[in-house]
């Protein structure tokens, strides 16, 4: 009963954060104005609003004009309930489960949001950071472990780009050498940033959440899981700029119930 409880809890809030996902963005407000179609700005009625219940009876289609309505909404609602009964469901109830999955969910909504603009709004990311810190009792641990992954990968992030920045110089003075009047179109440097900032922020939750370990398996399993979808992508579209959120939010889930399995059959 309390996991049903919980269950519904966890699609209340997807229907909740499929509004930030589309709000957010676009800096609009997430309780002003209700509801409406995104099409003809119908306002919804109550029974239109609820969640996967509604998609599916209105077949996917605006009640007013027809315009389909993404699959999105009742996808995330259905993720959100899922991400809140299987942490109740190991960790049982109590305050720190409702804060471990109000942060899954919340790298959830920026899953989404990567995956549609390839770039995160700070003050989701912020949020997901502070209750990560949150989530268990040993706040000063998740607070180091938190620290130490989003330090380790500002590091990488500086070698990354400088390696990249370096290469692609290299580059460029070659092309320069073979036609000397290309110069004036070039910078007089380079600078490529590898990675985000906002992925070094999902960094620190990480760490914070699930501790260095476990975010070292979760960031290895986000690799696992980016690179043949990155390799058909870089095929298909000529396209390598693939946004990571998505992959370290499904990492990290796997990682927070399997971490410890994993990394025994990895003999670390
Ligand atoms: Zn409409």
């Amino acid at each position: 009963m309390e996991l049903l409880f919980t269950t519904l809890l966890g699609v209340l809030i997807g229907s909740f954060v499929n509004v930030l996902i589309v709000r957010i963005p676009k800096g609009e407000s997430v309780v002003f104005p209700p509801s409406h179609c995104p099409k003809c700005n119908t306002p919804l009625k109550w029974y239109h609003n609820i969640p996967i219940l509604s998609w599916l009876f209105l077949k996917g289609k605006c009640a007013f004009c027809g315009e389909k309505i993404s699959f999105q909404y009742p996808l995330v609602e259905i993720l959100s309930g899922f991400i809140f009964f299987l942490i109740f469901y190991v960790n049982g109830f109590n305050l720190y489960s409702l804060i471990t999955s109000l942060v899954f969910v919340l790298l959830l909504a920026l899953s989404v949001i990567d995956l549609y603009y390839k770039a995160v709004p700070d003050n989701l990311n912020l949020l997901a950071s502070l209750l990560a810190v949150l989530s268990s009792p040993s706040l000063e641990e998740n607070l180091k472990s938190g620290l130490l992954v989003a330090g380790g990968m500002s590091m990488l992030r500086f070698f990354v780009s400088y390696y990249v920045s370096k290469k692609v110089e290299f580059e460029l003075k070659k092309e320069i050498k073979k036609a000397p009047w290309l110069k004036v179109y070039f910078p007089p440097y380079v600078m490529v940033e590898a990675m985000g900032e906002g992925d070094i922020i999902v960094g620190f939750t990480l760490g914070a959440l699930l501790g260095v370990k476990a975010t070292l398996v979760a960031i290895f399993l986000s690799a696992l899981l980016a690179l043949p979808i990155s390799l058909y992508y870089k095929i298909k579209n000529n396209d390598s700029q693939l946004p990571f959120i998505p992959f370290l939010a499904l990492g990290a889930f796997i990682s927070y119930f399997f971490a410890q399995p994993i990394l025994e059959l990895l003999n670390v």
